[in-house]
């Protein structure tokens, strides 16, 4: 009978404690509104960080927000990277908790325009496709974006056909705002230190090189920059670039009988030797390609580029050694032809690192499936800031935001992808702090 009661009293406590939860003062659905609007678009090719002066409008606007959310040491740097720590509030020793980050990216993709987005509320979806109101050739299949059959019944947002939505990356800044908001109502919540930073230019790559790893004060962290909900990432590309140049010779064509080798033939027979079931458009999921993306031709000199991506160091190395071959095949055909290759590693699969700290995604599995969400390990076929960030010392896995077709007029989130992504958040430095004591 003791038992029973215990056990009872023990029930309406947890009850108790749950109701007790207080929402946060900004819904993360109004936030992420208000965020989309603020146009943050980067650009290709620019010298300065952040490319566009116009990201540190949303730069300036988040480092207020921070403040007035009772977040400590608040900057924006010279290049609009925002940084803050919101101090644990562990009775004893936040140190026994390790400082945990959490990072999302401010700018939108150069692709598509990120001005005046008007973001539309599809209320409680029933299924079918969705036409956007202003644009009706784009159009949001269920074909093409099955995950849909899992909203029935969720507020969708859209763009309006004419711009992206910006739920890359700016469900990840809400998502992160809003769980600082939900720890600031709820001190029962107990955490450790928590670094928090908003970056410039994550989609022309370049911002990350200036993020202050060191100031930012993290022993781990986590981008949270991915899809679709459950989906949580330790693994990006390991990525090589390799540059073969056809060295021929070239002279006035009046009188080249003898004398001109034309360096374009050896080229152009180079390129018919790819392996057609190794590229980008014919591979997906684990298998990588090689990805001849520019050359030029010219007599004296024609030069092919040709990306290398593996997630494994033994791929890359075997399709380097692909290339090889295709090159003493061009190179028998054209003994006149000087043909060089040179080969430059780019970035490292970050589960290289991540494999040694595999309680980062074990945490973050546990967190999604306290929120009620079937989590998936899911290895990106490109690189991340994370991955930038793994081999400068600080362990960085990513996270989804339940946004999807990131990069076009199709991008789209949920009110349900926003709540449970932030959800999970809130599960993950609880988890951090239970299992570090
Ligand atoms: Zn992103």
């Amino acid at each position: 009978m003791k038992t029973l009661y215990a056990f009872i009293i023990g029930l309406c406590l947890l009850s108790a404690a749950a109701a007790q939860v207080k929402p946060p003062q900004e819904a993360v659905l109004d936030r992420f509104l208000r965020y989309v609007k603020i146009d943050t678009q980067s650009a290709e090719d620019q010298t300065t960080v952040p490319s566009t002066k116009k990201q540190f409008d949303l730069a300036n606007l988040l480092a207020d927000e921070l403040k007035k959310l009772g977040v400590e040491r608040v900057r924006v740097s010279e290049f609009g990277i925002v940084y803050g720590m919101i101090p644990g509030n562990l009775a004893a020793d936040n140190s026994k908790v390790p400082t945990i980050g959490f990072i999302a990216h401010m700018d939108t993709s150069p692709a598509v325009s990120g001005a005046n987005v008007h973001p539309v509320i599809h209320k409680n979806y029933q299924g079918g496709d969705i036409t956007l109101p202003n644009d009706k050739t784009q159009v949001i299949t269920v074909e093409k974006n099955p995950v849909l059959k899992e909203l029935i019944g969720d507020d969708i947002i859209t763009a309006d056909g004419t711009t992206l939505l910006g739920s890359d990356d700016k469900a990840g800044i809400s998502e992160i705002m809003t769980m600082i908001d939900i720890l600031r109502q709820n001190p029962q919540i107990k955490h450790g230190n928590i670094a928090v930073a908003f970056t410039p230019d994550e989609e022309v790559g370049g911002g990350i090189d200036k993020f202050d790893v060191e100031g930012f004060g993290a022993k781990f962290a986590y981008t949270v920059d991915g899809e679709e909900l459950g989906e949580i990432s330790n693994e990006t590309w390991s990525a090589r670039t390799a540059t073969v140049t056809f060295k021929g010779k070239s002279t006035h064509p009046g009188t080249a009988k003898g004398i001109m080798i034309n360096s374009t033939y050896a080229a152009a027979d180079f390129l018919t030797r790819f392996p057609k079931d190794m590229l980008p458009e014919t591979t997906e999921g684990r298998v990588g390609f090689v990805h001849p993306y520019s050359s030029t031709l010219d007599i004296e000199e024609s030069s092919v580029k040709i990306l290398l991506r593996d997630f494994e160091i033994s791929g890359l190395e075997a399709k380097e050694a692909i290339l090889k071959k295709m090159i003493g095949e061009t190179q028998s055909k054209f003994p006149d032809v000087k043909i060089n290759m040179d080969v430059k590693v780019g970035y490292l699969n970050m589960k290289e690192v991540l494999k040694n700290f595999p309680q980062l995604t074990d945490y973050a599995i546990e967190a999604a499936k306290r929120a009620g969400l079937k989590p998936q390990m899911r290895a990106i076929r490109g690189g991340t800031d994370g991955s930038n960030l793994t081999f400068r010392n600080l362990p960085t896995p990513n996270l989804f935001t339940g946004g999807s077709n990131f990069h076009g007029k199709l991008e789209f989130n949920s009110r349900r992808g926003l709540e449970k992504s932030t959800e999970t958040l809130v599960n993950l430095v609880q988890i951090w702090t239970e299992k570090s004591k």
